[in-house]
């Protein structure tokens, strides 16, 4: 539901307050929440937002008696926020452009992002990789600052004046960012000759990247200062590394533990003893109880995901007892369970469940 906002409340004034105050709050509310200080801080942003279309309505008398005349209404007329780029020149004309400038001076460079795919023991057990990437570099020519080497230092940009945009005629014309500067703000007078003044080149990089134990697929790891150099003073972006897990043919992972079904024959089942069960380092030996079923879960203590400094998890096992398929054409096997079915008729205790549904005695 729309909210009636009021915007004397929003300033942190009396409804009789004067244009002065106003203005004096404005300006140390707008100040304090303004985006630049909050890079990336949504509630930040709205309230600059609102805080400034406060400010557009209240230091205006004739939006002001406006206002006030419907300002006790349920909804007003008053409440749709500026714009953000309205909030900023707003600002700029009453306290000057504080931010521009120095907003633009400085930009950081961009993440690299690279997906780094291993096996399901890799991710679970910790593994370190070397990871191979071209990615923008520091220039090694100018040392990642544009600046032909001896040359004059960047200066602000003719076009847009530092601002990095440019506007068109009238109050509410559109910012583009400027094609002079690139919406840096900035240009280089003596730019360097090998990266034509963006500080940086495309190279082949290399990082080793070591994935603890109890890593899960879908996990980042941000490598700070690694990603690509930032311009006129701006500090270097990140290397966000994302594990994918290959999915394992036998193993599936749930937290800790580590699920699997062991698939035994007849008489693997009917015997018990030792048998060989995949886990995630390499084979290992479970002990089956005799007469196994299809369904019986056992477990191997341990055998799950390490973690750092904390208990490792168990591997689960399902055992499902594989029945041959005679219409596949094993003329032998079939011919040894034929001879097994009129062994249990002569002794069907073998099968007591089987010989109690059937009244076999
Ligand atoms: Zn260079
Ligand atoms: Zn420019």
């Amino acid at each position: 539901m729309a909210q009636h906002q009021d915007h004397y409340a929003v300033l942190g004034v009396a409804p009789e307050a004067t244009l002065d105050e106003i203005k004096r709050n404005y300006r140390r509310l707008a100040l304090a929440s303004h985006p630049d200080r909050h890079p990336g801080d949504v509630e930040a942003e709205d309230r600059f937002r609102a805080i400034s279309t406060a400010y557009a309505v209240l230091s205006d008398p004739v939006q002001r008696a406006r206002y006030d005349a419907q300002r006790h209404l349920p909804v007003g007329l008053f409440d749709q926020p500026v714009t953000l780029q309205t909030a900023r020149d707003l600002l700029a004309a009453v306290v000057g452009d504080v931010f521009g400038r120095q907003r633009r001076e400085r930009r950081r460079g961009r993440d690299v992002r690279y997906t780094l795919t291993v096996d399901l023991a890799e991710a679970a057990l910790g593994s370190e990789h070397e990871i191979q990437f071209e990615a923008l570099g520091p220039c090694a020519s100018c040392g990642g600052t544009g600046s032909k080497p001896g040359g004059r230092p960047p200066t602000s940009c003719p076009l847009c004046h530092g601002r990095g945009e440019v506007k068109g005629e009238g109050f509410l014309a559109r910012h583009t960012t400027c094609g002079r500067c690139a919406g840096t703000g900035m240009v280089h007078l003596d730019p360097c000759e090998t990266c034509r003044g963006r500080g940086a080149r495309r190279e082949p990089r290399s990082f080793k990247v070591r994935l603890p134990p109890g890593t899960e697929g879908g996990a980042e790891k941000v490598i700070a200062n690694h990603g690509e150099p930032g311009q006129f003073g701006g500090g270097p972006g990140s290397l966000r590394v994302t594990v994918s897990v290959r999915p394992h043919a036998w193993l599936r992972r749930e937290g800790q533990d580590i699920h699997c079904e062991l698939f035994v024959s007849p008489l693997e089942a009917a015997r018990g003893g030792k048998v060989p069960v995949p886990t995630l380092t390499g084979s290992a030996l479970l002990e089956l109880p005799p007469g196994v079923a299809t369904g019986a879960k056992l477990r191997l203590r341990g055998k799950g995901v390490p973690s750092e400094g904390g208990r490792p998890g168990d591997q689960l096992v399902t055992v499902v007892v594989e029945t041959a398929n005679l219409s596949a054409g094993t003329a032998a096997v079939g011919a040894a369970l034929e001879g097994l079915e009129r062994a249990l008729q002569a002794e069907p205790q073998a099968l007591p469940k089987r010989a109690a549904q059937r009244g076999l005695k």
